[in-house]
């Protein structure tokens, strides 16, 4: 399945902008899911999604979380035939952050499941980044510090104080690494609070 036809399918109009963040047209046009899986950093922005979204990646012999496969990816040698997940009504948010727009390589890219109590506090959470690994990877100690809070500036902040830890961001021609964990929480800040 490539980008373009993810981006133009009606039931899945959520998630086009996350592929319409892959290369140009051109690129969309041949990109497929398949392959992003497998892209190294800087690339890999679908995956990110596909991470936040806790996706399944079906090979020939059964199922594995993404999580699990993106952390052994270089040894499989089967042939991925499906990739399911539960789209959320609401509280999916993805960001891709680059210097030359609209097709530019990634500095990082984020996205988000959000959800939201009655009275607006964060009760789950689930982050994933790209390009602060190798590989796509889970913000996992900010989205703990999201728990019970509010997505306000002040509700936040200790999610923005974690948003680094356990990050190894790659240093390649669009930016150091130094420069990805610096900028890291101002566009998570802007991602969460919409
Ligand atoms: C100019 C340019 C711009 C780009 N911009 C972006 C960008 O902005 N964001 C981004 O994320 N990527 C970008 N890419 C990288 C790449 O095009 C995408 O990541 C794309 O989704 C990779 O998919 P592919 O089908 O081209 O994979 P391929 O490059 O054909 O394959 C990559 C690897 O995955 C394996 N593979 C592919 N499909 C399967 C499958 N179904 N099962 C098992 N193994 C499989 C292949 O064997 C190979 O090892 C760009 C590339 C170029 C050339």
């Amino acid at each position: 399945v490539t980008m373009a036809a993810i981006a133009r399918h009606p039931d899945l109009a959520s998630l086009a902008h996350a592929a319409r963040a892959v290369g140009g047209p051109a690129i969309r046009n041949m990109a497929t899911v398949g392959g992003n899986l497998f892209a190294p950093a800087p690339y890999g922005d679908f995956t990110v999604a596909l991470l936040a979204l806790d996706a399944t990646v079906n090979i020939d012999d059964g199922e594995l979380p993404i999580e699990t496969f993106l952390a052994k990816r270089e040894s499989n040698h089967a042939i991925i035939t499906a990739v399911g997940f539960t789209f959320p009504a609401e509280g999916f948010r993805f960001l891709k952050v680059s210097r030359i727009k609209p097709k530019g390589v990634s500095v990082l890219s984020i996205a988000a499941v959000l959800e939201q109590a009655p009275d607006g506090t964060v009760s789950s959470a689930r982050i994933a980044l790209g390009c602060m690994a190798d590989r796509p990877m889970r913000a996992t100690a900010a989205e703990k510090a999201l728990l019970g809070r509010t997505l306000t500036i002040d509700g936040i902040a200790p999610a923005l104080a974690a948003a680094g830890d356990g990050t190894s961001p790659v240093t390649d021609p669009i930016a150091s690494a130094w420069y990805r964990n610096e900028v890291l929480p101002v566009h998570l800040g802007r991602l969460l609070l919409g």
